[in-house]
């Protein structure tokens, strides 16, 4: 049986399609953002009557307001298996929380990063010493890799910084290992948990994730609020993300004494209702049970996949092969005769599937699956310097979640055999507009 009945926002929306039909709206884009669990919104709903300025005020409601907050970072601590020790850094989302770690870290930290990573888990590496392994061909050798390169590095990495789980292929990488090889070599790792954190549980202490980041958006809380859990240490002393208010102890006309703690990062007035949201949605699905979910989600995802891999000419996209891969419910793809913007405005405007297309944040990954050549690389960075827009590689990504439902993915999956079968038409009316690298 599926998992008992999670309600979502919005999970009956009707949309009329270009033949002029109503359709069921079907979401297989968890990857990017999902839906409200109306549980989330009923407890938003219940704060805004007590919705107040936190950490500024006397009053009761903002009394209330700040202890919502503050125990916000308690849900998230246990919702990810937090050790006592570790803190809450409240952000607006992954990639903020990303760029509050490495902007506090030293200048010239060592890092080890892979090309499979979102740009959320790239780029803010790149103003530090970074290293990147080579693509992994499964786990055992990204272990393998991870190992080798720390063992010979001349001068000692700081941190290890990976993904739990590709926002493009899926496949969940081996984090209890890859904590054991970072200690081993005196390294820490920290965890993109972007795309795990809706689908599986998190052991931080027992896996041994030093530090970790996920959104509240991609967990069922569209609210705006993401977190940066861990073993802060020396954040707690370092340049503050941001400067201004509520993150200072005292200021004078030649002194600033900094906050120690999360609130050193957090200056400005939180978004209250987005922790409001976040914990929620925490405590939602940990009612439902993180194994319960991943249950639910597994049978759909190999459906999904099932139904590709029988779709004619379909090419799926991956990093690892074997049936015994451990993988999220997304899938990339490409089907011959439709370019990936064409093929994802005709789901969504006869269809009413709404998915993703382009390169996912993930140049570098995308382009290894592509097969794109240094000399295409470089034929497209002429065109964004020239200031053209160029038409863009890249593939079509379904994802599923815990609105999903069987006969969502059989809807995903007929419209492609259809599309499979009869080939493109020579014309559509309406315009394939998301050319997005
Ligand atoms: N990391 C991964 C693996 C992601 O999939 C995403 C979102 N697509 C991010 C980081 C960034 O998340 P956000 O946009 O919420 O900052």
């Amino acid at each position: 049986s599926a998992v008992e009945a999670p309600q979502f926002v919005g999970q009956d929306v009707e949309v009329l399609c270009a033949d002029g039909q109503s359709r069921r709206y079907v979401h297989l884009d968890n990857t990017a953002s999902t839906p409200a669990l109306t549980e989330v919104v009923r407890e938003v709903e219940e704060f805004l009557p007590w919705y107040s300025s936190v950490h500024r005020g006397t009053g009761v409601k903002s009394r209330r307001s700040t202890e919502v907050f503050e125990s916000t970072r308690d849900t998230v601590a246990a919702f990810v298996g937090a050790r006592p020790s570790d803190q809450v850094v409240l952000v607006r989302n992954t990639t903020e929380a990303i760029n509050v770690l490495s902007g506090a870290l030293p200048a010239g930290t060592r890092v080890l990063g892979t090309p499979v990573e979102h740009h959320a888990n790239l780029l803010p590496w790149r103003r530090h010493d970074f290293e990147m392994l080579p693509f992994p061909a499964s786990a055992d050798e990204l272990c393998a890799s991870c190992d080798q390169a720390l063992r010979e590095a001349e001068r000692p990495f700081d941190l290890v910084a990976v993904t739990a789980a590709s926002n493009v292929t899926g496949e969940v990488w081996p984090l209890a290992r890859l904590a054991q090889i970072a200690h081993r070599h005196g390294a820490r790792l920290f965890v993109d948990a972007a795309q795990l954190a809706a689908h599986r549980a998190i052991h931080m202490a027992a896996d041994g994730i030093d530090l970790l980041a996920f959104s509240g958006h991609k967990i069922y809380a569209p609210f705006g609020a993401g977190a940066l859990v861990g073993d802060l240490g020396a954040l707690s002393h370092s340049a503050p993300f941001m400067r201004g208010g509520g993150a200072v102890l005292m200021v004078t006309a030649d002194e600033v004494i900094w906050e120690v703690g999360p609130e050193r990062h957090e200056a400005g007035s939180p978004n209250v209702v987005g922790a409001v949201a976040l914990a929620a949605a925490c405590r939602a699905l940990s009612a439902v049970g993180m194994d319960e979910v991943a249950r639910h989600e597994r049978v759909l995802a190999a459906q999904l996949r099932a139904g590709l891999e029988q779709t004619p000419g379909l090419e799926l996209f991956g990093l690892w092969s074997g049936a015994d891969i451990d993988r999220v419910g997304v899938a990339t793809f490409q089907l011959p005769g439709y370019r990936h913007p064409l093929l994802a405005a005709i789901l969504s405007a006869e269809h009413a599937i709404g998915v993703r297309n382009g390169c996912f944040c993930a140049h570098l990954l995308m382009a290894r699956l592509l097969g794109l050549t240094t000399e295409e690389l470089q034929a497209l960075s002429a065109q964004f310097h020239a200031g053209q827009q160029p038409a863009i590689p890249g593939a079509v990504r379904a994802s599923i979640g815990l609105g999903t439902t069987s006969a969502d993915v059989d809807r995903l999956v007929q419209a492609l055999g259809d599309l499979a079968d009869h080939g493109p038409r020579a014309t559509y009316h309406y315009e394939p507009d998301h050319d997005e690298y």
